[in-house]
C-alpha cells in the first residue's frame, strides 16, 4: 500500500503520518525530514538542498527523487506499505514516483488532500514546535507535549523550525499553490484523491484517515 499526503505547510500531515505509522506496519517517508537530516549530516545532497529550503523554495526534483529512491530501496523487503509525507510536490515527482512503483509492480493506493482554511493554517504554523532529535512535531495549543516544551520520547527541548519564520512561511505557501496544488487534479483524474477537513482536531482527522486505510485493506 502506498499513500501520498498532499497539503500546504501547517495542515498536520507530519503528525498524521506519525500516527498512522505507529498504528500500522507502515513506513513513513518524509522528504522534509530526510532533507533536514542530510543537512545536519552535511552530506553533499544536504549542502545542495540547504539554500533552497532556507528560502522556502522546493529542492530540485532530481535531488528529492534520489533521496526517495534510496530510502525505498534500502527499506527492509518485509515492509510493503509506505506513507509519503510531503512527496511528491511537483507533477514531475509524481510521474517519477509512478515509475518507481511500477518497477515494483505496484501503484499509489490513495492520495490524501489535507484541506484547511488559510488563516487557521498560518496560526497553526506559528505555534508549531519540533524535536531536534526525533523530528516529531508538536503544537503549543493543539498537540502539546506531556511536559511543557519537552519531547515526549527524547526528553530534549523542542525548537521552532527556521523555515517557520513568517516570510518563509509565505513563500512556502505560494510555492504550494503554484507547484504542488496541480497534483490534486493529477490524482483526482485517476480517482485516487480523498480530501480530509484538516481543520478539525487531530483525533477526528485521524479517524477519517484510519477509515481510508481500513477500506484499502479490505
Ligand atoms: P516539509 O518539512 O515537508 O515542510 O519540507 C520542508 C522543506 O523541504 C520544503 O519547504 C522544501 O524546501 C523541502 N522539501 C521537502 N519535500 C520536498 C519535495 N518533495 N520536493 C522539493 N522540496 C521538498
Amino acid at each position: 500500500m502506498f499513500i501520498v499526503f498532499i497539503g500546504p505547510p501547517g495542515v498536520g500531515k507530519g503528525t498524521q503520518a506519525n500516527m498512522l505509522a505507529e498504528k500500522y506496519p507502515m513506513f513513513k517517508i518524509s522528504t522534509g525530514d530526510l532533507l533536514r537530516e542530510a543537512i545536519r549530516e552535511k552530506t553533499t545532497l544536504g549542502e545542495r538542498a540547504k539554500s533552497f529550503m532556507e528560502r522556502g523554495e522546493l529542492v530540485p526534483d532530481a535531488l528529492v527523487i534520489e533521496l526517495v529512491n534510496e530510502k525505498v530501496s534500502t527499506t527492509s523487503k518485509d515492509i510493503n506499505s509506505f506513507i509519503f509525507d510531503g512527496f511528491p510536490r511537483t507533477i514531475e515527482q509524481a510521474k517519477q514516483l509512478d515509475g518507481l512503483l511500477l518497477s515494483k509492480k505496484s501503484s499509489i493506493s490513495v492520495a490524501v488532500n489535507f484541506a484547511m482554511d488559510e488563516e487557521e493554517r498560518v496560526t497553526r504554523l506559528s505555534g508549531r514546535r519540533m524535536c531536534p532529535k526525533c523530528q516529531r512535531t508538536y503544537h503549543i495549543k493543539f498537540a502539546k507535549p506531556k511536559i511543557d516544551n519537552l519531547c515526549d520520547y527524547c526528553n530534549v527541548d523542542l525548537i521552532q523550525r527556521s523555515d517557520d519564520d513568517e516570510a518563509v512561511i509565505r513563500q512556502r505557501s505560494s510555492v504550494y499553490w503554484e507547484q504542488t496544488r496541480p497534483l490534486l487534479d493529477f490524482y483526482d483524474q485517476r480517482n485516487l484523491l480523498q480530501t480530509i477537513d484538516a481543520s478539525r482536531n487531530i483525533d477526528l482527522v485521524f479517524k477519517d484517515l484510519d477509515n481510508f486505510v481500513a477500506n484499502l485493506k479490505k
